[in-house]
Order: structure tokens, then sequence, then C-alpha cells
């Protein structure tokens, strides 16, 4: 979902239905707040989420929603899927129904873990953009041994032939014989799954515990979600 910045005197003549001339006078004569603060300047850059106030009237926008879900096997990330459970399906139905709720980074269907869910693009496209290089955090069971070879294959990269790019170095920390720990810095295409393929060892499961600095609680329960406060807007 877009962001939608535009410019505040652009938004205002639509919203007012006013002209420029009408619009200049308003916010010369301080009649405009942006975000609380008095705003003069028409050509400052707003979004869906800024609050507009126009002579102490509230104009129409859209409250920011950060929700932390703990996805359980066989849920799908989709908003709809005709066959499966979807994520979407797990929260409350007014919660589901907020415009524009779309997820910052799947996880398979039989992966379970943490998946974020919000309304506001610009944060979800900096958390799942591999520019952005946003750790991911995954606890890994598999099928074999996981020998010492692994470590070092995980940290220089595989070249993934079908979308022509070498996967960014993975921090690989073995726990148990079949057990991992991984950091990715970005999400291909069931990655880890391809990454363990390379070493014929299939994954039996799969747990992502953290994105950036959103860690899972360890209380909350599979299929349970939090509506998160993120006051840095
Ligand atoms: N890698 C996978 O193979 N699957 C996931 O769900 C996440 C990362």
């Amino acid at each position: 979902m877009q962001s939608h910045r535009q410019r505040l005197d652009r938004y205002l003549e639509k919203q007012l239905d006013s002209s420029k001339k009408q619009i200049k006078l308003m916010l010369a004569q301080k009649q405009v707040q942006v975000d609380g603060k008095c705003c003069v300047d028409g050509q400052v850059l707003i979004n869906q989420f800024s609050r507009i106030e126009v002579a102490g009237k509230l104009l129409p926008h859209q409250t920011p929603v950060y929700i932390m879900l703990n996805k359980p096997a066989g849920v799908v990330c989709a908003t709809v899927d005709d066959e499966h459970e979807t994520v979407l399906d797990l929260l409350p139905t007014d919660l589901a129904a907020t415009p524009g709720l779309h997820i910052a980074g799947r996880l398979d269907r039989f992966s379970t873990g943490l998946v974020l869910l919000t309304n506001d693009g610009r944060w979800s496209r900096q958390l799942s953009s591999p520019q952005h290089k946003v750790s991911k955090h995954y606890r890994v069971t598999a099928a074999n041994n996981i020998t010492a070879e692994y470590a070092p294959a995980f940290a220089e990269g595989m070249y993934f032939a079908f979308e022509g790019i070498t996967t960014q170095p993975v921090a690989f920390t073995s726990l148990d014989d079949k057990v991992a720990d991984l950091v990715l810095l970005e999400g291909r295409y069931h990655q880890i799954k391809r990454m363990f393929g390379r070493f014929r060892n299939p994954v039996v499961n799969l747990h992502r515990y953290k994105i950036g600095p959103y860690e899972l609680p360890e209380g909350l329960p599979e299929g349970q979600h939090l509506v998160m406060d993120l006051t840095f807007q």
C-alpha cells in the first residue's frame, strides 16, 4: 500500500473544496494545524495518517495500525484464500477490516511465528525490502544432522538462478545436531528451505521469532495477536 504523501495545500484545496487563494489565506491566518502544530507552509508533505485541523475542526484521516501475530502452522499469509485459513481470519473482524491492512513479510503455510501486519506502507516497506537489510530471526529444525559446512556456506551466500541473485550473508548458529538459529537480511521465496535444499536436508520446522526490533513475546499463544503502540508516528 502506498503512503499517499502529498502537499498540504493540494490536500486542503480538495478536502475543503476551496481555491488556492482561500487556502493560502487560511494558512497565513494560522488556522491550520498538522499533528498538533500550527503550520503556515502549504508545501509541507502530509500522508493519510496526518492529523489535519482547520479552525479547530479535525479532517478525516486514517489511524495507523501495527499488529504482531503468532502464526500457527497451516495458516496462509494472505489476505484472502479460497482453500485455507488466512492470518486475517485470526484477527477480530473489525481489526481485519482495517482499510489497506497488509502483511509485512510473509511466512510459508507450514512455518510458524512472528507475522507483522499494518496499514502503513512506509513501515512495511522498510521492514521487508532487501535494501533496508532488516534482520529476520528464525529457528530451524532439519530432518538430518547439520554439519560444519553449513555456517560458512550460509555466510558466503548462495546463487539462486531463478532470481539471478546471490543471497545476503546469513548468520548461522548450530544449537543442536538438527537445530540452528539463522539471521537473514532479506526474505527470498522459500529462502531457508532452498538453502537447506542445497545440502539435501529438508526443513521440518521453521519458526520466526524476531523481525528487526520486534520480538514475539514468549507468552503470546499461537493464533493470538497484539496491537502495538508505536508512538514514533
Ligand atoms: N524461508 C522459508 O523457506 N520459508 C519461510 O516461511 C521463511 C523463510
